[in-house]
């Protein structure tokens, strides 16, 4: 017998190949079928005789085949069927193009719906390619003809007319037995159909009507589950203990005037919630979100060292080896008057900041860094990835702080804080502070990220200038280098932005670090099938048909030789050794403070998106992008915060050949948009939320995709799931809805 958890090898008819394939649509069982809903409906569902066909019309007939057979066509080499097909009311000849298959699917004598257009012709009027499905007796259900017709997203091996048979068969075996996950009372109030009528009428709709109840039934669904999962997630961290941390007014008092400006409120305020955390006995998990160049940073570093100056380790993790150093530069520097011990890992060196050495940091042994990690020598570790390996263990770790934590999977945060380890012997969970500067739309804050706190820091330094973006042409391209030219002599510095490495079309030539999105370059042993796939999806936004992905070495070659031959122009990019990329990073951060005399060691910076996140050179102010139809909303605007980080007017110029009008809708946006929470609401309406980070891995299927958008429905999901959770915390009533949970946890903690 089949249950709804019945994996589907042991269905027949689904041998190796087969599983392999749906494996990688995520089916892997009878469930996981059902779920896998029609993108959308064919309507085959009229139902003529053959007397009232119509030409040009879609219909369907019901008929018996009088005469079929195969021509081969010389000329085009391709084999015709043509069979003749009748009922009471007449004949219609029928012609299917390349399947000559069918004269053994189809003898003489056999009847069949037939659904298709109908085409008049050189040699008359007739059936052109039409669907059919053979029926057997009158009882027999029609699913590819004579109805609305369910159209899946396909792949190789896997169509739509396979698909329907199977959906079919199962929904059959399953009759009478597919139980309701989602409370009774719930199902009620909303008036939605019964699991088992919603889950016909979804792939075999009677009517779009029926279709789009069904739809909305599941979305409901999907999103009550996801509330669920995050509501419950958020209940039990805090049943977890954390280190306390009273606040020491007086310390950060002393680190506030010691800084060269004074805090924005809106920094204040968040640093504020972000130590009253901190103060709590269980553990904090609060995103920090703030636009490009809002100083996130220094908020950081106040958390750090009021946990430090406690005698608690803090882990400081940034998503590239370029940000991790400038962080431990940063930091130190910060912090230089609070005798701490700061240490840099990543993946290629090691550092060491000691309270002795003002100002200078030595390099030590990794093997070193780590003991010093251990036995709580180092007060505040900064570091890439290198940071959640095993070796990395901390003797008393109070607080993780991740940098851009989009970029993070939730997988790598939990594995940061289960590396703590405590001295003391007590099980405590580091509070943990995420950052980033790509905001989540308001309906994703309040489903997939619902288990966090936010601080906003929604205000950007005193006397920073907008900046000036513009669109730029390939005919206003020498304009816009002249552009530059002037800025240099002003003292100012450029990036130059390019798609690709290498001219080589040749997704072998990213950078180690980063894809286009700034996702790590997947390791796919390692990492999952989705982040795999996520991959793949940026390379092919990547590879878009449209303009030549400028490449930075022929772009760097071009413009230090023939633009700009008397400026200093200087490259970056992930396939370089990390000393060489620190080596550049550090040249183009040193430069001339008056605008007579250029000191600057490098004027323009020709890189990839490695340069993307967090990157501060302050005397910067244009910035060019290259195709930049090739990156997302999100990932522009992060270019453009690179400059405008000071008091000077800043650029930003777009380049694009892309004659697509989503690509200029999308660009527009970023001009006539400086704020990056309203780009990431105008992200969510163009792009859908499949692009936002975190959103795939709750295996949302397609089909619902959208209704994170709604936020009439997240808000009312959100309303279910805690009432469901008041009156059953442990939702012993619904073990469905238990082992929904259980299955999201595996796919976002272990995957
Ligand atoms: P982000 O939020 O993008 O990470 P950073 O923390 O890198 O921004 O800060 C951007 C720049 O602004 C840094 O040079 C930092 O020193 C500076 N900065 C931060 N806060 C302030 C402030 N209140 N006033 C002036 N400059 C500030
Ligand atoms: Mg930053």
């Amino acid at each position: 017998m089949i249950y709804l958890n019945t994996s589907i090898e042991r269905i027949s008819g689904i041998g190796p190949i087969l599983q392999k394939r749906l494996k990688n649509l995520g089916i892997k069982t009878v469930n996981d079928f059902l779920y896998y809903f029609p993108a959308r409906y064919e309507d085959f569902s009229n139902l003529i005789p053959v007397s009232e066909i119509k030409i040009n019309e879609v219909c369907t007939i019901q008929g018996k085949i009088l005469d079929i057979k195969n021509i081969k066509t010389w000329k085009r080499k391709m084999f015709l069927t043509n069979a003749i097909i009748e009922d009471k009311t007449g004949a219609i000849k029928a012609v299917w193009f390349n399947q000559p298959f069918l004269t053994k699917t189809f003898k003489t004598g056999d009847t069949a719906f037939f659904s298709g257009k109908v085409v008049s012709g050189k040699n008359g009027i007739y059936l052109s390619n039409p669907i059919y499905e053979k029926y057997y007796n009158d009882s027999d259900i029609l699913i590819h003809t004579g109805r609305l017709v369910p159209v899946y997203p396909e792949t190789k091996g896997i169509y739509s007319r396979w698909i329907r048979a199977m959906v079919k068969f199962l929904l059959t075996q399953l009759k009478g037995r597919i139980p309701e996950a989602v409370p009774e009372k719930i199902i009620k109030e909303n008036n939605f159909l019964p699991i088992e009528e919603a889950l016909w009428q979804i792939h075999f709709p009677e009517s779009l009507e029926k279709a789009k109840m069904s739809k909305i039934k599941f979305s409901f669904e999907e999103i009550f589950f996801i509330q669920l999962f995050v509501l419950r997630e958020r209940a039990k961290l805090a049943q977890e203990k954390a280190i306390e941390t009273p606040i020491n007014i007086d310390l950060i008092k002393r680190f506030v005037d010691f800084l060269p400006f004074k805090l924005t409120d809106a920094q204040k305020k968040c640093a504020w919630q972000i130590l009253k955390d901190l103060e709590k006995p269980r553990p904090m998990n609060r995103l920090l979100e703030g636009d490009v160049g809002s100083g996130k940073t220094v908020v950081a570093a106040i958390a750090a060292l009021n946990m430090a100056k406690a005698k608690h380790q803090v882990a400081f993790m940034a998503p590239t080896e370029i940000l991790a150093k400038q962080h431990f530069n940063e930091v130190a520097k910060l912090v230089v008057n609070f005798n701490l011990n700061i240490g840099l890992l990543t993946g290629k060196s090691d550092k060491f900041y000691s309270k002795k050495l003002k100002n200078s940091a030595i390099e030590i042994s990794r093997k070193k860094i780590l003991e010093k990690s251990l036995n709580c020598e180092i007060d505040i570790l900064i570091g890439t990835h290198a940071l959640i390996q095993d070796k990395v263990k901390f003797g008393n770790l109070g607080l993780v702080v991740l940098d851009e934590q989009h970029r993070f999977g939730v997988k790598q945060r939990a594995k940061l804080c289960k590396g703590a380890y405590n001295k003391t012997g007590q099980k405590t969970i580091p509070h943990l502070l995420s950052m980033t500067a790509t905001p989540i739309p308001r309906t994703l804050a309040l489903t997939i990220y619902g288990d966090l706190d936010l601080s906003i820091i929604d205000q950007l330094p005193k006397g920073r200038k907008k900046i000036i973006t513009k669109v730029i042409s390939h005919l206003e391209r020498k304009k816009a280098y002249d552009f530059i030219k002037k800025e240099v002599k002003k003292g100012r510095q450029a990036f130059v932005i390019c798609p690709r490495i290498e001219a080589n079309n040749n997704s072998q030539q990213f950078g180690p670090e980063l894809t286009a999105e700034g996702f790590p370059i997947p390791n796919f042993q390692s990492n999952s099938k989705l982040q795999a796939q996520n991959y793949k999806q940026n390379i092919n936004e990547i590879f878009n048909p449209w303009s030549e992905a400028k490449a930075v070495k022929e772009e760097y070659k071009k413009l230090s030789e023939q633009i700009f031959p008397d400026l200093k122009v200087g490259m970056l990019h992930g396939k370089m050794a990390g000393k060489e990329k620190e080596r550049i990073m550090k040249d183009f951060s040193t430069y001339g403070r008056s605008p007579e005399g250029r000191k600057n060691k490098i004027d323009i910076l020709v890189s990839t998106s490695v340069i993307e996140v967090g990157v501060d050179i302050p005397n910067a102010t244009v910035m060019m992008i290259e195709g930049a139809d090739r990156f997302g909303l999100a990932q522009l605007h992060q270019f453009r915060g690179r400059v405008g980080r000071s008091k000077y007017q800043s650029y930003c110029f777009l380049f694009t050949d892309s004659p697509s009008k989503n690509t200029r809708s999308r660009l527009r946006a970023l001009i006539d948009c400086e704020n990056g929470f309203a780009l990431a609401e105008k992200d969510l309406e163009i792009r859908g939320p499949g692009d936002f980070i975190g959103v795939k891995q709750w295996g949302l299927p397609d089909m619902m995709m959208n209704s994170l958008k709604d936020l009439g429905l997240v808000q009312k999901t959100k309303e279910a799931a805690k009432e469901t959770l008041i009156s059953d915390p442990q939702l012993k009533k619904y073990p469905l809805l238990q082992a929904r949970l259980r299955s999201f946890r595996e796919k976002i903690h272990l995957e």
